[in-house]
């Protein structure tokens, strides 16, 4: 089986009354990885794998639309699967945000930062602190025989680039559109997609973009600015890397 990517949730910022926060999916069939567990995504990822499936979590930053459903998920952990020692990989100082109590045998806590690298069963991954303000990691997973980039939440002063040749998929945040840029430590669609463009990156899938955003119009700025078309992430779409 190839590399596949769920998305559990993709609103920016704050859950919609249709779409959960940011929290993806990677999967090679064997090895299933929840990527950022925003609120909402919990629920939707039991659509798409066994609450014992998950191998690993990883989070990209401290930021709460990037994690909160990590408590819910705790919860699973102590009094329904009892399952110990999860791997929640994440930027140091994020547990201190938690619930989690030291003493608590559910989650084994895995420090991530700027160049660090993991190996999750079959997939490999590498990470990247971007521009935004808590300190923040992109991520780039090879697997499959397949190289798939998320962003996370950055500003224009990273580049998707910056995780290497050779994405098949980059799964780029689009927070604002053009109008809005630089008014916060994000990207617009217009901004994603040079990025993309820049990085050589094969196919470009925009998330985290805000509920009240026009979406047509986050897409149409994003594909002129990277010159072919791109997709607006789908969450419980699968998507092959
Ligand atoms: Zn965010
Ligand atoms: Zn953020």
């Amino acid at each position: 089986m190839g590399l596949t990517l769920t998305v559990l949730g993709c609103s920016g910022t704050y859950a919609s009354p249709d779409n959960a926060c940011s929290g993806y999916l990677v999967s090679d069939g064997a090895t299933n990885v929840w990527v950022d567990t925003g609120s909402g995504t919990l629920a939707n990822l039991q659509r798409h794998a066994a609450l014992e499936g998950v191998d690993a979590l990883v989070l990209s930053h401290e930021h709460p639309d990037h994690w909160t459903d990590l408590e819910g998920f705790f919860n699973v952990c102590r009094f329904v699967t009892g399952r110990e020692g999860v791997p929640v990989y994440a930027p140091a100082g994020l547990k201190e945000r938690t619930y989690n109590d030291d003493e608590s045998p559910y989650f084994e806590w895995r420090d991530i930062k700027d160049g660090s690298r993991a190996e999750i069963g079959g997939l490999t991954f590498t990470f990247s602190r971007t521009d935004h303000g808590p300190e923040t990691l992109a991520m780039r997973i090879d697997g499959s025989g397949r190289s798939f980039g998320y962003s996370a939440d950055t500003g224009p002063k990273w580049s998707l680039g910056e995780l290497g040749p050779g994405l098949d998929l980059v799964l780029c945040e689009a927070t604002f559109l053009q109008e809005q840029e630089g008014e916060a430590q994000h990207l617009s669609a217009r901004q994603a997609g040079l990025s993309a463009k820049e990085a050589g990156a094969k196919r470009l899938l925009l998330t985290h973009i805000w509920p009240t955003t026009d979406k047509e119009r986050s897409r149409a700025e994003a594909a002129d600015a990277y010159g072919d078309p791109v997709e607006l992430a789908v969450t419980n779409e699968s998507y092959d890397v």
